[in-house]
């Protein structure tokens, strides 16, 4: 299926027989994927993939997706799998009949569970052979397992596991186990999905032979659909019922659903970010950009209330104090009856209002949270509103979404405000310094700096802006209109989110921990890990004992062998499996003669960062939103442009 000339018409009377589709059909296109880092190869494969099921077996189809995208549900459902090294080692012992310390070497050797359950079981006979897995029925008892719930659950998943994996032959049996423990190690991520998905169906309608527009102009309508409505569920459906050309209309923005966030781009200072806004005409708004957590809120006119994390997670029960603020104390107009709104959750000392650290919040429980047992107060800032009284309102200038902000709330001091604000043109120069002090001294990170109303392109002597500069809300996309200005770190402009992916064990006092761990960003298009630097300073003790707890030498969270997906030049003592955002400050970034993160960005020579240090773990990104290589080589190019003489040496080395 990885061939551009495939044709799924020429398969089909031959697949016919097996409907439902097989898993092995699906688990055989994993191996294929596998075995390439070839975004177009992946995309290509993928296409087709959908392409056949969509004629062979359209109910396998949404089961397809979440089975190659890692996941079973989307984040907000909270559907995880649970299932831990002992439930897995004790299913594999029992459908292999292998022993402890066999598993464990098998495990030395190989270093990946999959392929341990693999070997495990190749050598198992049966004499009668099980029916064969299908995509939909292995899709439906994971969903099975994650739903198992209560005291005999453990019992219960590790049953549905050993079921699969006795009706699992040869690959299946890699790629299940892979499954369980959410670790597939293909490079099908988001876009790639995204992109087939737009493909296959722009080919079902219109022949594999279409125009090229048609099919980049469908790649943007799934991905915008994506963006306003994360659900897979949903879109394969819509697509299934209405095609590509009603998708938008078929699968809109909805209450409840969370949309991914709009981000903002990092400028060195102020004075590139005056360069960038536009011309001295050019109208802003500088906002505090607060150190908390980001939260969207959704209201419906039933009263229903949800809260949701950066990362899409629903969160409205680690928040009661919030929700009964929002309920009770007239916070919501009557006129208000439906919102989406966007704003930041900070800890605040309740009878000053003053805010506090990040690391005041992160002491708050993070699930149901009773309000009795809050010793940490909070207030939410709001700074944005994306639907309003059934409308959304993302097409709309920020101008106009912040004034029907204003008018749909009423502030409660120190429980619910508007983000503190000043308007300007780069003509003010003094007032937004004055303003950017004053935010640092409230405990702020910097600015946030918006555009008011959208530019269009114009070529006069002051804005030599080409491309139209939009200020309206547009989410999963990182634009110019909305800039971020931070308080100087060292020369950094910015901080990583990179993901620890190996430790070595210390020295000294720190023998049984890991220090130093390996850091790495994340390819979004292969899905790649690449190692930037070593870093053993900023960590508490405590959170060393929380890292040896996760990361332990017997568990399936760490191996000796290096991961495929794993791209480094130095070998820790323990590879880890990826599952965590950790943000690290640094001196700067450096071309390396070691590490290959970001190389053929900006040189020949990969990058690194000099002196990194540990500030906080990342709860509300997930793998998928850490750095990339490309914002990698983008601080670089900064720190040049600032002048900066980057030093070709590794700390690490
Ligand atoms: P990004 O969200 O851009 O990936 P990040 O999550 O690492 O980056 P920052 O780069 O520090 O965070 O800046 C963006 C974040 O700032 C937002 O996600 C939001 O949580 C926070 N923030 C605080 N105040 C504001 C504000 N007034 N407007 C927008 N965002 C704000």
């Amino acid at each position: 299926v990885g061939s551009p000339e495939f044709d799924p018409f020429e398969h089909l009377s031959a697949l016919k027989s097996l409907a439902p589709a097989p898993y092995a059909l699906l688990t055989q296109l994993f191996t294929q994927v596998d075995a390439t880092r070839s975004r177009i190869k992946i995309i290509n494969g993928l296409t087709n993939f959908i392409r056949l099921l969509i004629l062979l077996d359209k109910s396998a189809l949404i089961a397809a997706v979440w089975l190659s995208t890692n996941a079973i549900g989307p984040p907000y459902t909270a559907l995880e799998l649970g299932i831990g090294g002992s439930i897995l080692s004790k299913a594999l012992k029992t459908v292999s009949g292998i022993s402890g310390p066999a598993l464990k070497t098998l495990y030395d050797k190989y270093g990946d569970i999959g392929d341990v359950a693999f070997e495990a079981k190749v050598s198992v006979r049966t004499l009668v052979d099980p029916p064969r897995l299908s995509i939909k029925g292995v899709y439906d008892t994971l969903v099975q397992i994650a739903v198992a719930k209560g005291n005999k659950s453990q019992d219960l998943k590790q049953k549905l596991v050993e079921k699969l994996l006795i009706r699992g032959r040869g690959e299946e049996v890699r790629y299940l186990t892979r499954t369980f423990v959410q670790h597939l190690r293909i490079g099908a991520v988001r876009t790639t999905m995204l992109t087939a998905l737009a493909r296959a169906f722009t080919f079902a309608e219109y022949g594999p032979r279409c125009a090229q527009d048609k099919l980049q102009k469908a790649e943007e309508v799934v991905r915008q659909c994506y963006a306003r409505h994360p659900n897979y569920n949903d879109i394969v459906a819509a697509l299934l019922e209405s095609g590509i050309e009603k998708l938008v209309d078929a699968c809109p923005m909805t209450l409840h659903i969370p949309i991914l966030p709009m981000l903002g781009s990092i400028t060195k200072d102020m004075s590139e970010m005056l360069l960038k806004i536009g011309n001295e005409n050019t109208e802003f708004a500088c906002e505090y950009k607060y150190d908390g957590q980001r939260a969207q809120i959704h209201y419906d006119e039933s009263g229903k209330l949800s809260i949701f994390s950066r990362h899409l997670e629903l969160m409205t029960d680690k928040y009661p104090d919030l929700v009964d603020v929002l309920r009770s104390h007239s916070v919501i107009l009557d006129s208000t009856r439906s919102f989406i709104l966007e704003g930041e959750i900070v800890a605040v000392d309740q009878s000053t209002g003053a805010l506090r650290s990040f690391q005041s919040l992160s002491n708050r429980g993070r699930k149901d949270v009773q309000i009795a047992s809050i010793s940490v107060a909070v207030c939410l800032f709001v700074f944005d509103l994306m639907y309003l009284n059934g409308e959304s309102l993302l097409n709309r200038p920020f101008r106009t979404r912040r004034e029907l902000l204003r008018s749909s709330f009423t502030p409660t001091p120190y429980k619910f405000a508007y983000a503190e604000s000043i308007d300007a043109t780069p003509l003010d120069q003094d007032a937004i310094s004055t303003f950017f002090n004053s935010s640092i001294q409230s405990k702020c990170e910097g600015i946030m700096v918006k555009l008011l109303d959208s530019i269009t392109p114009t070529m006069t002597a002051t804005n030599k802006r080409t491309r139209p500069l939009l200020s309206t809300y547009t989410p999963d996309l990182r634009l110019e209109s909305w800039l971020k200005v931070k308080k100087d770190y060292d020369s950094a402009a910015d901080s990583l989110d990179l993901v620890p992916i190996g430790g070595w064990y210390g020295n000294g006092r720190k023998s049984s921990f890991w220090s130093p761990v390996l850091l790495a960003v994340r390819d979004p298009d292969t899905g790649v890990f690449q190692a930037v630097c070593k870093c053993m300073t900023g960590f508490t003790d405590a959170m060393y004992k929380e890292v040896k707890a996760k990361y332990d030498e017997e568990s399936i969270n760490v191996t000796r062998v290096k991961p495929d997906d794993f791209e480094t030049p130095l070998m820790p003592e323990y590879f880890w499996v990826p599952q965590e955002v950790w943000e690290i400050r640094f001196a700067d970034v450096t071309l390396s003669p070691l590490y290959s993160a970001a190389q053929g960005i900006v040189s020949d020579r990969g990058l690194s960062v000099r002196f990194p240090r540990f500030i906080r773990k990342r709860d509300d990104k997930g793998i998928e939103e850490a750095s990339s290589p490309a914002f990698l080589a983008e601080l670089y190019k900064r720190q040049q442009s600032r002048g900066i003489e980057p030093q070709a040496q590794d700390q690490a080395a």
